[in-house]
């Protein structure tokens, strides 16, 4: 027989998500692919802020400084202030200001070189201190990772903006930063230090400007391997999303279990 008081507390749907009060949330293929918002993400992220909930957008994107990722998400209708934003570039930054060296070989392309600015050297011509790496797309030439490569073999130490394997374009899947960072690992012998998803340090940044615990934060995305291999092994819930590179053969395959499956940000109040 049905027991009424335990249907009404104990709703299976939403028990997976008590106890939530804050967010991580990635940005590409999660509220958008391309230039296009998925359908019903601006609302689900007002509907969010309006509940009450905390959260913060985590990114791996390494192709745009924080400012202009942050006019683009307003121009696609999102109301999110610029400094909820997460970026690789950011705790690499952080690190960098830390160890006081300031020499760098940027291997990226579009404007995120703007975000090291205020630490990294330019033309000094002394041996640079780190090769950092990102999502490159067209600087990835064979000039431009043999120019990496020979830094390293002079000294420098490693920095990988992020080492996802590929990401959703408009076109299609891409390539993303990882393939080429572990090209520059196997050729030199060292090891890359990783400041975004899934680095713990970086879900760190996140969680204490939220001020909350990772038992208390959920985080959406739609990588299975970055976004929720990297936050369950941070300790939090995490809710996997059926767009952006979200492939059905790939859930399937993975070692790792989705706290939640939704079809797109848009239902996250059905969870709630
Ligand atoms: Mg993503």
């Amino acid at each position: 027989m049905k027991n009424p008081a335990f249907e009404k507390d104990r709703n299976p749907v939403k028990m997976k998500m008590e106890g939530i009060k804050g967010f991580l949330i990635d940005l590409d293929g999660v509220l958008y692919i391309g230039d296009q918002p998925i359908p019903g993400a601006q609302a689900a992220i007002s509907n969010l802020m309006k509940s009450g909930y905390a959260f913060r957008f985590i990114s791996n994107t390494t192709r745009k400084c924080r400012k202009t990722l942050y006019s683009r998400l307003s121009a696609m209708g999102f109301e999110i202030p610029e400094e909820y934003i997460f970026t690789p570039p950011l705790a690499a930054v952080a690190y960098i200001k830390k160890t006081g060296r300031k020499n760098c070989f940027l291997l990226t392309t579009g404007d995120v070189d703007r975000d090291f600015e205020p630490v990294c050297a330019r033309d000094s011509g002394a041996k640079p201190d780190f090769v950092i790496v990102g999502d490159a797309g067209e600087a990835i030439t064979y000039d431009n990772l043999n120019s990496a490569f020979r830094c390293l073999m002079e000294g420098a130490e490693l920095i990988a903006l992020e080492k996802d394997r590929y990401w959703m374009a408009d076109d299609g899947l891409s390539l993303s930063a990882g393939p080429f960072v572990q090209a520059l690992e196997f050729a030199s012998g060292k090891k890359a230090m990783v400041m975004g998803k899934p680095s713990e340090g970086f879900f760190a940044m996140a969680l204490f400007d939220m001020g909350l615990q990772t038992g208390e934060v959920a985080m959406i995305g739609d990588d299975i391997y970055t976004d929720i291999g990297g936050a369950q092994q941070a300790g939090m819930r995490t809710i996997f999303v059926r767009t952006g590179k979200f492939r059905e053969d790939i859930l399937k395959s993975a070692m790792i279990k989705p706290t939640r499956i939704i079809d797109s940000i848009a239902s996250l109040g059905e969870i709630l």
